[in-house]
C-alpha cells in the first residue's frame, strides 16, 4: 500500500514517529541549540536507541535495515527540527560508519560497528583539505607504509564533529601523483600519537554542529587500520557512499518545509489594520510558489532514493535531486526570511537560522556546479 506521497504504511508510521521526537525533542531546543554553537552529544544516544543510527545497516552488524529511502525521510524530519543536528548525525552514520560497513572487513566491522550504531563512539568524515574540495582529485595527506603501520602527514579542514568524534575516516594519498586511483582509506582514532584537533571554527550557519580541521603530524595508523584496497579505497568509497546526495537532498527539503511552515505562520498570523497579509496577493502567490517546489523536490528525491534501494543505475537521478532540492531550500529560506519581515531578522527568529543554515547544502556532497557536470556527462552518454 503506497500513498500519496508515494509512501509505504510502514514508511509513514517511521515518518510520523521521527516527526513526534522532533517535535518534542529537538525543534522547541533548536535555537537554543544553536546560539549555543555546541552539539547536545546526548542525541546520539537517543537516536541510537531509535534505531536511526541503524538505518541502513544490516541486522546482524547491529543495525536497523532500511535503505535509502528510509534514511531520506530520516534527514528531512530531522532537518525540519534542526539542520545542524541532522548533520551531525548523518556525517556519523552515513559517511564514517558507512564507510566502515561497506568497505571493512568482518574484524574491522566487528572492531568498530556496534559502538557506532549504539551512539557510543561518534565517528566524522575526513576528506576535504585546504587545496582539495570541489575537486576530490588533490587530496594531498599522505599515507607513507612503514612496515606494520602507516605514518599519516597533513591537514583536513572543516570536518564536521571532530571536535568531539571518538574516531576519523580519513582519506590520504598512498600512491603520490596518482590522482583518485593512489587514495586509501583509513579510520583513525581519536588519541593516536601525531593526531591533533582545532579549535573549532566560527560559521555562518549550522551553529549546533562543530566542525575543525584535524592535523596529522607523523601519526602512525596500523595497516590494520585501512579500509577496502590500498590506492583504491576513496574510488570504491565514492561509489558506495549511495546516501550523500539522496541525503543532502532530503535535508534541503526538511529544511525548506520548516521555512515554509515558519513563513505560513507568521504570514496568517501577521496583521495589518484588521486583516492578515496573506490577503495581499504578492504573499499568497510567493507561498505558493515555494510549497510547489518543495513538493517536486522532494519528488525526484524520493526517486532517487528509490532508485538506489532497487539498485538501479542512481547517478544522474541523485545529482538532480541534490541540485534542485537545495537550490530550492536556498530560495524557499530567503523568502521565508523576507515574508517574515523583521522579525524574521532578529536573531532569536527561526527564519534567520534556516536563512543562515540553508547555504551549505549547496557546497558540501558536490557543489552544485559538480551535480550539473554529472548531469550534463549523462545527458552527452
Ligand atoms: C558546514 C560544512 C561542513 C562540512 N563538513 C565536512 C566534513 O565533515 N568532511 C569533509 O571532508 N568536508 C566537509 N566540508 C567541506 C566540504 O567538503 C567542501 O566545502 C566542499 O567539498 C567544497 O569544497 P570547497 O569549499 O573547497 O570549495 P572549492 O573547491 O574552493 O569551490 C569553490 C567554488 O568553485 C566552484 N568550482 C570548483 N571547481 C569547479 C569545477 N570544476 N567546475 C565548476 N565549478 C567549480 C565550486 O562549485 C564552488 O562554487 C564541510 C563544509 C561546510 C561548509
Amino acid at each position: 500500500m503506497v500513498n500519496d506521497d508515494g509512501l509505504s504504511e510502514e514508511e509513514i508510521a517511521f515518518r510520523d514517529s521521527v516527526r513526534a521526537f522532533v517535535e518534542r525533542r529537538i525543534a522547541p531546543n533548536a535555537t537554543r541549540w544553536d546560539l549555543g554553537e555546541r552539539y547536545p552529544r546526548e542525541l546520539f544516544g537517543e537516536a541510537a536507541s531509535l534505531g536511526w543510527l541503524g538505518i541502513g545497516f544490516p541486522e546482524e552488524a547491529g543495525g536497523s535495515g532500511g535503505g535509502a529511502a528510509l534514511f531520506a525521510l530520516l534527514c528531512a524530519e530531522l532537518t525540519r527540527g534542526s539542520a545542524a543536528i541532522a548533520l551531525g548525525l548523518y556525517v556519523h552514520s552515513a559517511l564514517a560508519s558507512a564507510a566502515i560497513l561497506h568497505l571493512g572487513s568482518a574484524p574491522q566491522k566487528a572492531r568498530w560497528l556496534p559502538d557506532a550504531i549504539a551512539g557510543r563512539r561518534i565517528g566524522c568524515w575526513g576528506y576535504a583539505e585546504a587545496g582539495a574540495g570541489a575537486d576530490i582529485s588533490r587530496v594531498r595527506t599522505r599515507a607513507r607504509r612503514d612496515g606494520d603501520d602507516y605514518v599519516l602527514d597533513g591537514a583536513k579542514l572543516y570536518i564536521t564533529n571532530s571536535p568531539f568524534a571518538d574516531f576519523m575516516v580519513v582519506v590520504a594519498q598512498t600512491a603520490p601523483d596518482r590522482g583518485l586511483k593512489g587514495m586509501s582509506l583509513f579510520v583513525v582514532e581519536r588519541d593516536t600519537p601525531g593526531v591533533r584537533v582545532g579549535t573549532p571554527f566560527k560559521k555562518l550557519g549550522m551553529g549546533a554542529s562543530e566542525m575543525a580541521e584535524i592535523v596529522f603530524d607523523g601519526a602512525r595508523v596500523p595497516a590494520a587500520n585501512r579500509l577496502g584496497a590500498e590506492h583504491f579505497g576513496f574510488i570504491e568509497a565514492l561509489k558506495v557512499l549511495s546516501l550523500g546526495r539522496v541525503a543532502s537532498a532530503a535535508q534541503g527539503v526538511g529544511l525548506a518545509r520548516a521555512a515554509l511552515e515558519e513563513a505560513l505562520r507568521y504570514c496568517a498570523t501577521r496583521m495589518q489594520g484588521d486583516t492578515a497579509i496573506t490577503s495581499h496577493q504578492f504573499v499568497r502567490f510567493t507561498l505558493a510558489d515555494m510549497a510547489t517546489r518543495i513538493e517536486a523536490a522532494w519528488r525526484l528525491t524520493l526517486r532517487a532514493a528509490r532508485l538506489v534501494d532497487a539498485g538501479s543505475d542512481y547517478d544522474c537521478a541523485a545529482s538532480m535531486a541534490k541540485l534542485f532540492a537545495t537550490e530550492t531550500c536556498t530560495h524557499v529560506c530567503e523568502r521565508a526570511l523576507h515574508l517574515c519581515g523583521a522579525q524574521g531578522y532578529m536573531r532569536e527568529s527561526a527564519a534567520q537560522r534556516f536563512y543562515r543554515d540553508c547555504k551549505v547544502f549547496e557546497i558540501g556532497e558536490g557543489t552544485s556546479e559538480i551535480q550539473r557536470e554529472t548531469i550534463f556527462r549523462h545527458l552527452a552518454r
